[in-house]
């Protein structure tokens, strides 16, 4: 299986070449030539997250990992629950936070850490990890590769944007971890992350690659969920849609890839907060990326969204396409908190700033439409107490390896955001 640049203006790559590189050098995100779809009777048939997830890695990997190995990978991948909770009648939470660092990048950077990790072992090479990061991707992914030989991982995170929690995973982890703290927005991160891919000098002293979801070992797994939690759907007449929180619109992405695959997925819903460049561009057919604004649903504040060139992609460039198959919708803070009180007051559920996003945009969809959602609940709410608590009036109960995080002593490096810091930094490693 060939990857090719979204741009169209690099060569193609085999997918561990694909994983290694990251991101393209003509700035494209990588793409598989083709999406198999699943044998007929696989779906729908009370398989395993485990069993079905094998299935669809196995057509991306497509022999270069042996399949023994990539089974390993895929179950060590989901080794956590990912149930569905009924919160009211068809409305449905997949809950993707049981995961080491309670977000559902754990899934992503679990997956990620493991291709990596075989494709060096296997090679030699050592690699560094850039990973920009609105919060929880940096942690999900060092918690991935925490103790790997031959990795090492640097984070950036913009300074006082993150929740507390969320800066404490990022900047305790110790050992092959360090983190930039960068006095700029993720917006910022990501250029610098972006610029040292492209900077010829950085690449011929080190193999940089890259763990945000523009990394295609990052989002395709995050498609085995969609698998597993429609597996647990009762009723499988009724059409069903995904209501997606988003951001860098990985896990959007992810479930397009498996209704490709065959997955009967009626509709996606992109729930986005302030930073609504999507539902304009669905609005529109005119996509114009903004300087991100801050929000109470930090990792949704995305003022260009690196997937969106998979999104164009997978529908051809076709607007209509686009139309076709998402529907979108944002959300104000003020509108948020609302949100997040009236599901707790009269479903007893808690959601956090991110998943009661997708909620709200859930019910705004099912207005009109008579279908049963699946709302991705992208992280446990004690991640973000400090907004959370308030609103609820109540205490969140944080569970105990959040809880570990919070006694550890922050380490980082303050820099600012221009891209030379961030070279003099790699440089002097
Ligand atoms: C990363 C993140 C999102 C956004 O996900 P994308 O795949 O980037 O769209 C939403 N919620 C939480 C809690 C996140 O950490």
């Amino acid at each position: 299986m060939k990857y090719y640049s979204t741009n169209k203006k690099s060569e193609d790559l085999s997918f561990k070449e694909a994983v290694i590189r990251g991101l393209a050098p003509d700035n494209g995100l990588y793409f598989p030539e083709r999406i198999e779809k699943l044998p007929e009777g696989l779906i729908g048939s009370g398989k395993s997250i485990e069993e079905l997830g094998f299935e669809v890695a196995k057509r991306f990997v497509d022999g270069e990992i042996p399949d023994a190995d990539l089974e390993r990978i895929v179950s060590e991948t989901v080794n956590f629950p990912l149930p569905i909770v009924e919160v009211e009648k068809d409305v449905f939470s997949l809950e993707l936070w049981h995961g080491p660092t309670c977000a559902f990048k754990d899934v992503g950077g679990r997956f990620l850490a493991r291709c990596l990790s075989h494709f060096i072992q296997s090679g030699g090479e050592k690699v560094t990890i850039l990973v920009a990061t609105s919060g929880d991707t940096g942690s999900a992914v060092a918690a991935g590769f925490l103790g790997i030989e031959g990795i090492d991982v640097v984070i950036l995170y913009p300074k006082g944007k993150v929740s507390k929690i969320q800066e404490q995973q990022l900047t305790t982890m110790g050992q092959n971890i360090t983190t930039l703290e960068v006095d700029g927005t993720f917006d910022d991160c990501q250029a610098m992350v972006k610029a040292a891919f492209n900077d010829s000098e950085l690449r011929s002293k080190m193999n940089l690659s890259s763990a945000n979801s523009i990394n295609v070992a990052r989002f395709l797994p995050q498609s085995f969920y969609y698998f597993g939690s429609y597996e647990q759907l009762e009723d499988k007449k009724k059409p069903v849609v995904y209501s997606c929180p988003s951001g860098n619109y990985g896990n959007l992405t992810a479930g397009l890839f498996a209704q490709k695959m065959g997955l009967p997925i009626a509709k996606f819903i992109a729930a986005s907060n302030a930073n609504d460049i999507v539902p304009k561009y669905l609005e529109t057919g005119i996509y114009s990326p903004k300087p991100s604004v801050a929000t109470i649903s930090n990792a949704m504040d995305v003022g260009d969204p690196s997937n969106f060139a998979r999104i164009l992609e997978i529908h051809n460039g076709d607007w209509d396409a686009v139309k076709a198959s998402i529907v979108g919708y944002s959300y104000s803070d003020a509108q948020t908190k609302v949100g997040m009180k009236d599901v707790i007051t009269r479903t007893g559920y808690l959601m956090e700033p991110h998943g009661v996003i997708g909620y709200m945009a859930l019910k705004e969809y099912q207005k009109q439409h008579d279908v049963q959602g699946i709302v991705l609940e992208t992280a446990h709410p004690a991640k973000f107490g400090d907004v959370v608590e308030p609103v609820i009036g109540q205490k969140i109960e944080v569970p105990e390896r959040l809880q570990e995080f919070m006694r550890r002593k922050k380490v980082a490096t303050l820099i600012n955001s221009d891209f030379k810091e961030l070279k003099d930094y790699l440089l002097s490693k």
